[in-house]
C-alpha cells in the first residue's frame, strides 16, 4: 500500500515537475510573454508528441503497458493555460479611424476610407485620378490630398 502510495506521488511530481518544465521556459524565458492561441496549441503539441514518447519508452522499460496517465493530459492543458494565459490580441482598427477623403481632382467623397489609408495611392471610382493621401496632424482625422501626375 506505500509503495503505491510513493510511487503515485513520485508520478505527480515526474509529471507536473518536469512536464510543466518547457511551458515555463517558453512563457518567462525564451518570448517573456503570453502567446497566442494558435502558438499554445503547437508548443503544446510538440510537447505532447515528446511527453508520450518519454512516457511510454519509460513504461517500457519498467516492463509495464504504454498508455499515459490522466495526469499527463491536465499537465498538457495546465501548460496550455501557463503559454496562453493573459494574451492581448491585436485590436483592429474600428469605426473610430475613418476619414473623410475627397478626390482632390473631381471631389468625389470616397467611401470606406479610413486611417489606415494614410500614405497610400488610392485612384478615385469616378474620375480615375492617382492621389496620396497624407495626415495633418498626429491624431487629426483631416487629411491632405494631393494629385499625382502620371
Ligand atoms: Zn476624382
Amino acid at each position: 500500500m506505500r509503495q503505491i502510495v510513493i510511487s503515485l506521488l513520485l508520478g505527480i511530481i515526474l509529471t507536473y515537475g518536469i512536464g510543466l518544465i518547457p511551458a515555463l521556459v517558453f512563457r518567462f524565458v525564451v518570448f517573456r510573454r503570453a502567446v497566442s492561441k494558435c502558438g499554445a496549441i503547437f508548443i503544446c503539441f510538440i510537447w505532447f508528441l515528446i511527453w508520450s514518447s518519454f512516457i511510454f519508452s519509460l513504461r517500457a522499460s519498467a516492463g509495464e503497458e504504454p498508455r499515459l496517465s490522466g495526469g499527463s493530459f491536465i499537465m498538457i492543458l495546465a501548460s496550455y493555460y501557463i503559454l496562453s494565459r493573459g494574451h492581448i490580441q491585436k485590436k483592429r482598427t474600428t469605426n473610430n479611424s475613418q476619414m473623410t477623403i475627397h478626390c482632390p481632382q473631381c471631389g468625389r467623397l470616397l467611401k470606406g476610407a479610413n486611417q489606415e489609408m494614410v500614405g497610400d495611392i488610392p485612384v478615385c471610382p469616378k474620375c480615375k485620378a492617382e492621389f496620396t493621401i497624407e495626415q495633418k496632424g498626429e491624431n487629426s482625422k483631416e487629411v491632405l490630398t494631393e494629385s499625382v501626375n502620371k
